[in-house]
């Protein structure tokens, strides 16, 4: 009797439980805003049912992905629902998720040539259309990583290298404080401490200021540091604020310094052309850090890593450079032309990350994903012209690349820690309602509420029931609060 090798199953098992993971996976795509924003569950309820033994029998697969889908999998926040502004909601899109399931089954490696020559010229010309959406020069050149942390993180160590060869003693990084904490992990990561990050308060619009930078440069010179990097935002995760590239980039022209760009969350509005407007200065810098998985829609994990000279990656992460003893890898060892893109970053074997940006792409065209984009500008433009036109709301920030931040103010609360707490509440209140999902963020130290608009699937629609909403709830926790006033001071 012929046996089936372990670990697999008769075809008609797979295709009809493919069959119903497609069915799965098009119900969840599609939910829209009859899904909910939020399910909220409670460790003690997940664990009941999940923390299971392990299995020492198999069981049915269809029963399982059924499960899966109707339990734990939507568990959390709905980052595609069409009122979803929390953190930076991604939508994701159906040849992605294709994308993914056809890397897993050719088991697509990009790491070494000779191991994945197609799917490393796929991921090649992924990053060559990308450099060419947002309008880079053709220098730049990288890879994609898991997102936009290990970016960060790849793009400081190649600087390290690059300028402070082995020694890191007195070594300088500056950055403003609207920097991504991830810039402070990458940072710890390649070995320098703390105090060898000279974080700078920002201008007024929340901007890195270079006037500062050069004078705060000056000054640790002048005291025996050695400043070697300056990292900016390009869209601040708390406000959308885009530091001064142009500006930003003389400075470190001047003073020999690397400029590396944390552009996570607005890199990718250079799609559009006011974007591009707004990132004058982009092509300056020495590295990039982008997060397709933010604002080009992909589902996670998808981060990019690039830079003007992408030789530098080389020469931190080749494995020929960190060689032991390892002679079995010498016969996928690189030749000239054919490159082994594990030798770019610090992972040998690699998914095709890339791929769910090139079908995504290829199904719906460059210009679908500029429009895409342009609409998260126009939102926080339209958000900010409501919150501008409403009596008890106040804008906290100028609008941002896809974010803007805002105060429900009841008329004659002043600014003070009555007004914070109002907004902690309130951001709380709309979490537990359901009807959207929104975070609060500090802006100079005071509590605000934070609306990122980038979510294709968002309509304008959206943004003013949920302005709406927000004001309700507003107005319900201030009664609230004034009858308890008044019961805790009759007569005043
Ligand atoms: C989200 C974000 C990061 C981190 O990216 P991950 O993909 O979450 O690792 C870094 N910098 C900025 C500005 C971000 O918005």
């Amino acid at each position: 009797m012929l046996t089936r090798p372990p670990l697999t199953l008769p075809p008609d098992q797979m295709r009809e439980a493919g069959r119903r993971a497609i069915e799965l996976i098009i119900d969840r795509m599609n939910e829209g805003e009859l899904g909910p924003v939020l399910v909220r569950r409670s460790r003690h309820d997940l664990e009941q049912g999940w923390d299971e033994p392990i299995p020492e029998h198999g069981q049915d697969l269809v029963g399982l992905l059924e499960r899966l889908a109707v339990d734990a999998l939507p568990s959390g926040m709905h980052s595609d629902h069409p009122r979803c502004f929390a953190f930076v909601p991604t939508s994701g899109n159906y040849p992605a998720v294709l994308a993914d399931a056809l890397t897993a089954a050719f088991l697509s490696v990009p790491g070494a040539w000779l191991v994945g020559s197609g799917p490393t010229q796929l991921e090649l010309v992924t990053l060559r259309w990308l450099r060419e959406l947002l309008g880079l020069d053709g220098c730049f050149g990288g890879l994609f990583v898991s997102g936009g942390s290990i970016a960060n993180l790849t793009a400081l160590t190649a600087a390290r290298d690059s300028l402070l060869g082995g020694d890191l003693t007195a070594a300088r990084v500056y950055c403003s404080t609207q920097a991504h904490p991830s810039i402070a992990r990458a940072l710890h990561i390649i070995g320098l401490t703390r105090e060898q990050l000279v974080v700078l308060p920002p201008d007024d619009r929340l901007r890195l200021d270079p006037a500062l930078l050069a004078e705060r440069i000056r000054q640790d010179r002048d005291g025996g540091g050695r400043p070697f990097l300056v990292v900016a935002t390009i869209g601040t995760t708390g406000t959308g604020a885009v530091d001064p590239l142009a500006e930003l980039a003389d400075v470190c022209e001047r003073e020999g310094l690397w400029l590396h760009a944390d552009g996570a969350l607005g890199a990718a509005a250079a799609a559009t052309d006011r974007g591009r407007r707004m990132l004058a200065g982009l092509n300056r810098v020495d590295s990039l850090t982008l997060d397709p998985h933010k604002w080009l829609f992909q589902p996670y994990e998808l981060g990019c890593v690039l830079l003007r000279r992408p030789e530098q990656l080389k020469q931190t992460f080749a494995m020929a450079r960190h060689f032991l003893d390892s002679g079995y890898l010498m016969v996928s060892e690189s030749e000239g032309l054919e490159p082994n893109l594990s030798d770019y970053g610090p992972q040998q074997t690699r998914g095709l990350r890339a791929l769910k940006l090139w079908l995504s792409l290829k199904t719906f065209g460059a210009n679908a994903f500029r429009d895409a984009v342009d609409q998260g500008i126009t939102l926080a433009e339209h958000a900010a012209t409501l919150i501008g036109e409403h009596p008890e709301l106040e804008a906290a920030s100028e609008p941002g690349l896809g974010v803007v931040t805002l105060r429900y103010r009841p008329p004659g609360l002043p600014p003070g820690p009555d007004l914070d707490s109002l907004q902690a509440e309130l951001a709380r209140t709309v979490l537990e309602a359901g009807f959207a999902m929104i975070t609060t963020t500090a802006v100079r130290g005071e509590t605000v509420l934070r609306m990122c608009t980038i979510n294709p699937r968002t309509s304008a629609r959206h943004i003013d029931d949920t302005l709406d909403h927000i004001v309700a709830c507003g107005r319900a926790l201030a009664a609230r609060a004034e009858r308890s006033a008044a019961t805790a001071h009759p007569g005043r």
